[in-house]
């Protein structure tokens, strides 16, 4: 395995970010000297750019998510108010008819 090998391996972790202080100090100066390696890096970071571009994924941020909770906890709490008024209103046309119903009831035994 040749240092240049060793480099671009590195240079992976240095395009993430996620490679030491000491090896992105190394990719760095390796890259300033061979011509093969930085072409290597270029085609490494097109790539890396691409598919950054092409797989992109919709994170919502955290206001987003609140906005949606805060619409959805709306949506239930009216239609649980109309589940309540529905229901109040079936009680009472309920109730009217059987008063009605006894009352029609009463007045013809009479
Ligand atoms: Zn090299």
């Amino acid at each position: 395995m040749s240092y240049c090998d060793i480099i671009r391996d590195l240079a992976a972790l240095y395009q993430d970010g996620t490679a030491s202080e000491s090896s992105c100090t190394a990719v760095r100066q390796h890259l300033r000297h061979c011509p093969q390696c930085r072409q290597y890096y270029r085609i490494c970071a097109l790539k890396e750019t691409k598919q950054r571009g092409f797989g992109k994924i919709n994170i919502p941020k955290q206001g987003e998510i609140m906005g949606n909770y805060e619409a959805l906890a709306k949506r239930i709490k009216r239609r649980r108010m109309l589940t309540t008024a529905v229901c109040a209103a079936y009680v009472w046309v309920s109730v009217a008819a059987f008063s009605v119903l006894l009352f029609v009831r009463s007045r013809n035994r009479r």
